[in-house]
């Protein structure tokens, strides 16, 4: 079983990787998404909540350093949208952990 942050992670190199597949043309990560990718890796696996962690856009640390924050946004917009189609799980996780209002509940 993958923890939450194993799949946050997923997720965000989900998403970086079909923004850099369309806006930057590659077949794999361009260096600068790579870097990208490393960076938000390793903030999520810093972060002080550890599994009990909110969605990013949630949270009050915002531990992004601004100019990575500006283009892991871009890279959201874009992708997002997207992710419902590629990979509705991975989107519909995402989007539990970013509004679970928006869920129907079931517990
Ligand atoms: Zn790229």
């Amino acid at each position: 079983m993958s923890r939450p942050l194993d799949r946050e992670i997923e997720t965000l190199r989900v998403m970086i990787g079909i923004y850099c597949r369309s806006v930057h043309r590659t077949a794999v990560l361009c260096d600068s998404c790579r870097e990208l990718a490393d960076y938000a890796q390793q903030r999520v696996r810093r972060c002080p909540y550890g599994d009990a962690k909110p969605a990013c856009n949630h949270c009050p640390i915002h531990c992004y350093e601004p100019r990575m924050r500006a283009r892991m946004i871009e890279v959201m917009r874009f992708a997002g949208p997207k992710m419902i189609w590629r990979h509705p799980v991975l989107a519909i996780r995402h989007m539990i952990r970013k509004n679970p209002k928006s869920i129907i509940k079931k517990e």
